[in-house]
């Protein structure tokens, strides 16, 4: 019991630490610098942080967002990012011990979060940057895939044909990415690349991997709806106009943990609005 309520004060918290290693990691991504060699310094004027300078969002409080040697503003990206992975972190290991989306099990644990990361960072990139970088979703398609192999494998003890089986086969996860991603490969298409990008192409792919049949569909309708909305809310704010350019990678990504955390509520609702 005290091994549990452990679990679930140090999986967030780790989380905390986990969103300022994925604040270095955006960040390097764009200058093109290693992610591991080299200490965290400040992007104005280089000074090298010390550890009290990077102690997840309670730096960014103590020192009222400004920078201790050169006093420049620090983006709210980072404690935003960090306490982020912490709640999403928190929100998958709540959901695996009762077992409401997720199936419990330290290496799904670990799949969970490691996806997880990968979503934050495309989420923040392209937010800042409109692109989803190569580097990051295809290593994420590649963990995704041999996941579901090795899930698959697993779960019918080597039995060849298993893969067909609809509950625990291989050919869920598969046929929902190959399905989203050619949805988006049409929109890409047809608006000539003007409403959507390779990069959300690839990313359908990587959700559905992720989330297999039915929660990508959950997770499209949501993105689509929140991105409906938010884009309405950009033009008659005026912040934006109809022919503007918006990212459609945070809209995704934020559908995309709505569904891995609700989808089986969501549906259920649906479903029962028929019944
Ligand atoms: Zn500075």
């Amino acid at each position: 019991m005290l091994l549990n309520h452990l679990f679930y004060l140090a999986i967030p918290l780790f989380g905390l630490v986990m969103g300022s290693f994925l604040n270095c990691i955006i960040y390097r991504l764009q200058t093109g610098e290693g992610f591991l060699k080299g200490r965290s310094f400040c992007p104005h004027c280089r000074h090298e942080l010390s550890w009290q300078d990077l102690i997840p969002i309670f730096s960014f409080l103590i020192l009222k967002g400004r920078c201790r040697y050169c006093q420049k503003p620090i983006s709210w990206q980072y404690p935003l990012v960090e306490l982020a992975t912490g709640i999403i972190f928190l929100l998958i290991v709540w959901n695996l011990e009762f077992g409401i989306c997720l199936e419990f099990g330290i290496w799904n644990l670990l799949f969970y979060l490691l996806i997880s990361c990968f979503l934050i960072i495309i989420f923040v990139y392209d937010l800042k940057h409109y692109i989803i970088p190569d580097a990051v979703i295809y290593p994420a398609i590649a963990i995704a895939f041999l996941y579901q192999l090795f899930r698959m494998l697993n779960f019918v003890n080597w039995n060849l044909f298993g893969i067909w089986n609809v509950e625990s086969g291989i050919l869920r996860p598969i046929s929902s990415a190959f399905l989203a991603s050619l949805f988006f490969l049409a929109i890409v298409f047809l608006s000539q690349g003007k409403w959507m990008g390779l990069g959300d192409v690839k990313l359908a792919f990587l959700m559905g991997l992720f989330l297999g049949f039915p929660n990508i569909l959950v997770a499209l309708f949501l993105a689509f709806f929140i991105g409906a909305i938010i884009g309405i809310g950009l033009i008659i704010s005026g912040k934006r106009t109809l022919k503007s350019e918006v990212p459609f990678g945070p809209f995704l990504i934020t559908g995309t943990f709505i569904a891995l955390f609700w989808g089986n509520q969501i549906t259920n609702w649906y479903l029962s609005l028929f019944i």
